[in-house]
């Protein structure tokens, strides 16, 4: 059960959070973007959580390329 509402940790953004995800992963991805964490955790709208997925599953592409 959520205890609260959170918004998106990206500057300027004010979306009603779906996920969170880790600071360092995030600061790789949103590059150039000021980011509020919360205890080494960012906030992410659904929009901002899509491109976030987008990259990392990038990521593991690449990954599965190296097999
Ligand atoms: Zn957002």
């Amino acid at each position: 059960m959520p205890e609260k509402k959170e918004v998106c940790g990206v500057a300027g953004c004010g979306q009603d959070a779906v996920r969170s995800v880790a600071l360092d992963k995030a600061k790789d991805i949103l590059t150039g973007k000021s980011l509020t964490a919360d205890f080494r955790r960012v906030h992410l709208c659904r929009e901002h959580y899509r491109t976030f997925r987008k990259a990392t599953k990038k990521d593991r592409e690449l990954e599965r390329l190296g097999w």
